[in-house]
């Protein structure tokens, strides 16, 4: 791997602390390549005692950070987020190669995940706060915003980069210094941010990368370590609820990123080729391991023939193989559980009456590849109806009429993404009114973005992302009542 960069100083692999390289006190871990399963590096694996010496770190340093001017910050973080931009190439790559999507993809992350650092820099200064008419002739009353103080970040490995910059830039960008533990999965990506950091001179202690093989452990040191005031989790719904009643005895402020379980709706007066494109690139984008991943595509009974047919084609023009090789198109998923859950669901649907249009079956690249598949015939009843397959599988439902598809639509705990293809300008109110999802991708399959509020309702989670919002989660509001 080292090879493939232009600067071989990004592949670094200890724990970045304080502003300080630090080996693991137990030892390290691997890094495997999902496409080839070759270990390609291996990365501190911290204890809890050293996180609890970051997090110690970091607080040291936050003061500081934000008694800084918001044009200070936002000065160094474009720093960080030019430095992202000129190493892009590389950042893609370390990225591709632990985590296995194609290296167009992964460049594209490191755009989109820099995004953030932009966009927050220049939030930075515009943390206003707020006059309030007083409430008696003597009165004034001043609303402060002021940073929430240390962070703590549990992040995926499905978008290795961009998960810690959307939560790092809102927090530095508001004064909040910041502890990441990656996924054991895709540490690299994220160490690399530290090595920007220090580069784009954020000073010591303020952003902070904590590997460890033990997600649990950190994960109550974070909760239990009265330094930190805020944490930040990306990741499944099972594991949010577990942090969430952890951070309950701290009172501790979450933002939490669950799981989702999209439904794509498919109208018999949309643009079928344009909604092709949009199910193609929402649910094989990253192989079908992302959370606003369309899990269920609902096509209405006059157009799902037509519309099977020409997914059919779409799927079967992808290009399967190893992210680093030009023209991949799709990669391996990231392990062998990743291929159970999605040959589990495809068994379900068959053994209840569904069928395969195309794929069904590991790929003949062997290890985590697999078949993009399509299967038809599918109803409420079956698993992928009710969890989220992080896969390449596309399941099709019959739907009659409007009312029927929303109350479907709605039937699941989860609430993140939606997405629905129709021309009726009625019906698309009406639709994206009644649908109970935090994100409603009207004919358009792609909805992510810095300047849009990303997040979740129902057991999807807490807290956006992105925009003037997605600042917010690290502030807090104080009043000042003053008599004059
Ligand atoms: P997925 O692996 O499907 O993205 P998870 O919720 O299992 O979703 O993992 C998301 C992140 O949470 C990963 O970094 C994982 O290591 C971490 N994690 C898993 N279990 C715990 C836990 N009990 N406490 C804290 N973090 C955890």
């Amino acid at each position: 791997l080292k090879s493939l960069l232009k600067d071989p100083e990004l592949l670094a692999t200890k724990a970045y602390i304080g502003g300080q390289w630090v080996d693991g006190d137990n030892g390290t871990f691997d890094v495997t390549n999902p496409a080839r399963g070759d270990v390609i590096a291996q990365v501190a694996d911290l204890s809890r005692a050293q996180v609890a010496g970051a997090i110690a770190q970091a607080e040291a340093a936050q003061k500081e950070w934000a008694a800084m001017t918001g044009k200070e910050r936002a000065v160094i973080l474009r720093r960080w987020f030019d430095l992202m931009v000129e190493n892009a190439a590389d950042l893609g790559a370390i990225l591709t190669a632990e985590q296995g999507k194609p290296l167009a993809e992964a460049i594209g992350e490191i755009g989109y995940g820099a995004s953030f650092i932009e966009f927050f820099g220049e939030e930075a200064k515009r943390i206003y706060g707020e006059t309030i008419p007083g409430h008696q002739r003597d009165k004034r009353i001043t609303v402060l915003k002021q940073p929430i103080g240390v962070a703590a970040s549990i992040t995926p490995w499905n978008f290795p980069n961009a998960m810690i910059t959307r939560k790092a830039a809102p927090a530095l960008a508001a004064g909040c210094a910041f502890v990441a533990r990656p996924a054991k999965e895709t540490p690299l990506s994220a160490i690399v941010m530290g090595v920007l950091a220090e580069r784009a001179g954020i000073p010591a202690g303020v952003f902070n990368v904590v590997p460890s093989s033990s997600a649990s452990q950190i994960g109550k040191e974070f909760c239990e370590n009265p330094g930190i005031r805020k944490l930040t989790f990306t990741g499944s719904t099972e594991v949010g609820r577990i942090l969430m009643k952890q951070a309950a005895d701290q009172v501790m402020k979450c933002s939490m990123e669950l799981g989702g379980n999209a439904p794509f709706i498919v109208f018999d007066d949309a643009d079928l080729d344009a909604a092709v494109e949009g199910a193609m690139m929402c649910k094989f984008r990253n192989n079908g391991q992302t959370c606003v991943c369309a899990n269920r595509i609902y096509v209405q009974a006059g157009v799902y023939d037509e519309f099977s047919a020409k997914l059919k084609v779409a799927v079967e023009a992808l290009n399967i193989g190893d992210g680093l090789t030009a023209g991949t198109t799709t990669g391996p998923l990231i392990n062998a559980e990743a291929i159970e859950k999605v040959q589990e669901h495809i068994d379900d649907v068959l053994s209840n009456g569904g069928a395969v249009l195309t794929g069904g079956a590991a790929h003949d690249l062997g290890g985590t590849f697999f078949q993009p598949t399509v299967v038809t015939g599918v109803t409420q009843d079956m698993k992928v109806a009710q969890e989220e397959t992080f896969g390449p599988l596309a399941p099709l439902f019959k739907f009659e009429d409007e009312d029927e598809v929303i109350a479907m639509a709605n039937d699941t705990i989860f609430g993140l993404a939606s997405y629905f293809y129709a021309k009726d300008l009625s019906r698309v109110y009406k639709v994206a009114e009644a649908l109970e999802y935090g994100i409603v991708g009207v004919n358009t399959g792609i909805i992510s973005t810095e300047v849009a509020p990303f997040g979740g309702i129902k057991q999807s989670g807490l807290g956006r992302e992105g925009s003037h919002h997605g600042i917010e989660d690290y502030l807090e509001m104080k009043y000042i009542c003053m008599s004059v």
